[in-house]
């Protein structure tokens, strides 16, 4: 898998979790584990999270900006 595929996939995963956090997503790292979803604040940001995507098998993540009253958009 070249790393253009690997991005698109987390891209996909990503767009997966933002409707439905739990949502079983096969991590495109490894694709053995499933990918879950973590929300941090940001300092000195409140309108904004981070949201984690972490692999529950190899441990691989993304992180994603994004609005924190506006997940659905
Ligand atoms: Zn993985």
């Amino acid at each position: 898998m070249n790393m253009k595929d690997k991005t698109h996939k987390w891209i996909d995963a990503a767009n997966i979790l933002r409707h439905n956090i739990n949502a079983k997503v096969i991590c495109p790292e490894c694709g053995i584990g499933n990918l879950t979803v973590k929300d941090e604040l940001i300092k000195n940001w409140p309108s904004k999270i981070d949201r984690y995507i972490i692999c529950n098998y190899c441990g691989k993540y993304n992180i994603l900006t994004m609005n924190k009253n506006n997940d659905s958009n």
